[in-house]
């Protein structure tokens, strides 16, 4: 077993740490505050390969393996959280599933323009209905006598929906065959019948623009499928599986920077004539911070190994995300406590950590999710 990372591993991270402290952090209190979305930001990231880690450069990728998109991540999210959320759309949700599963000219069109950051991408499973159960999904293709596919119905909560230009779309084109009646198709939000609604107030990460999106007899080409027809359940949870090592990341990403400012605070701030960090208390909460997030770490890195393997890595992966966003949302919290007022000011980051920590428990596959995934690996049941 090696724990070292090779040069090239070590430069994307190096590239990723200087546009997040340089660029992203001193901006992170403007974009939670007015929500407003990183466009340049986004841009600068996918310049330098940051839209695309994983993507082969013949398509426009930094053509790195998904260590280095763990450790690119959590640059970007102890930035800024909701840059990260972008960034994992981006590179999980919508690159990796036309990767794995698009033509050629799929990969050419839709992959290129993602992983350069001259464009956005987004994923559609989720609709006002079903979230944890996408089986459920109302959105219907219908299949018309010349090969084109007539999309209606609705998808909610889509990450970058409102400045999106493609979208990786799942719709029901056999609701009889339930899973296998799922189909992916790719969106081109410039077209008719696609609309946007509007752009969702939320908790945190709040630059990340969410909406609603709403197709009204949408007509998608016979090559606008992704993969065949039937196999977009299987694609979806191929795609979520990769998506929640970007998710531990990014809730490593946030932990890590509460953490730090916690260590630099309680070694300055004072009570009772000593330094905070000198109380015992103190000290079980620093120690108990470190060692959930050295464990996330290295569950998240086992995650991207094995899938650098070109093995199985659903479990893996689970494992990964629901130790990370489980320790991100304890170590935000015990951070604001040991900051005690200044953890609860807008004036320190620390409430926006708190706040940003929450969706990592949610999105992808929320926590009950992720256990559920994990026991019906170990056990065999359904
Ligand atoms: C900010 C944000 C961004 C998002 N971005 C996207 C996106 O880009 N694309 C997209 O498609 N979706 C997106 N989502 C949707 C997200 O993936 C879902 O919200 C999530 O999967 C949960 O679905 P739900 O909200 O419908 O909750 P529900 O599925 O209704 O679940 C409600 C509660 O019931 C629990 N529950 C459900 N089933 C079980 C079970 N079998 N056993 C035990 N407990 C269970 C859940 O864990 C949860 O606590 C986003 C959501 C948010 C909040």
């Amino acid at each position: 077993m090696d724990f070292s990372f090779t040069e090239e591993q070590l430069m994307l991270q190096d590239v990723a740490r200087r546009i997040a402290q340089e660029k992203i952090a001193p901006s992170a209190e403007h974009h939670d505050r007015t929500g407003e979305f990183p466009l340049e930001n986004i841009r600068l990231l996918g310049e330098n390969g940051l839209m695309g880690i994983e993507v082969p450069e013949a398509y426009g990728g930094a053509g790195m393996d998904p260590i280095a998109y763990v450790l690119a991540m959590v640059e970007v999210a102890a930035g800024d959280a909701a840059h990260s959320t972008i960034m994992s759309v981006n590179n999980s949700l919508f690159c990796n599933g036309i990767l794995t599963h698009g033509s050629e000219a799929q990969k050419q069109k839709y992959v290129r323009a993602i992983a350069e950051g001259e464009a956005i991408g987004a994923f559609a499973l989720t609709e006002p209905q079903s979230g944890s159960d996408a089986t459920a999904m109302r959105c219907r293709a219908v299949k018309q006598a010349d090969g084109t596919y007539v999309i209606n119905g609705k998808k909610s909560w889509i990450t970058s929906g409102p400045v999106a230009k493609y979208i990786v779309l799942f719709a029901m084109t056999d609701p009889e065959q339930g899973a296998r009646g799922i189909t992916a198709f790719m969106i081109d939000t410039d077209k008719a019948g696609f609309h946007r609604g509007k752009t969702e107030p939320k908790l945190g990460i709040r630059a990340s623009a969410t909406c609603e999106i709403e197709f009204q007899e949408y007509v998608a080409d016979a090559d606008d499928v992704l993969g065949k027809e039937g196999e977009g359940f299987k694609i979806a949870m191929g795609v979520l599986d990769a998506g929640r090592i970007g998710i531990a990341s990014q809730a490593i990403g946030i932990a890590r920077a509460a953490y730090e400012a916690t260590i630099a605070y309680v070694k300055d701030r004072k009570a009772f004539g000593a330094a905070i960090g000198t109380f015992q208390m103190t000290q079980a909460k620093i120690a108990d911070m470190k060692c959930k997030l050295d464990a996330a770490l290295l569950l998240t890195l086992r995650a991207a190994w094995v899938k650098g393997q070109g093995k199985r890595f659903s479990n893996e992966a689970a494992i990964a995300k629901l130790t990370a966003s489980e320790a991100a949302m304890w170590i935000t919290h015990q951070a604001v406590q040991i900051h005690g007022g200044m953890g609860y000011s807008k004036e320190m980051p620390l409430e926006r950590y708190f706040r940003d920590a929450k969706i990592t428990e949610i999105y992808e596959g929320t926590s009950e999710i992720q256990r559920l995934v994990i026991a019906r690996n170990e056990t065999g049941l359904r």
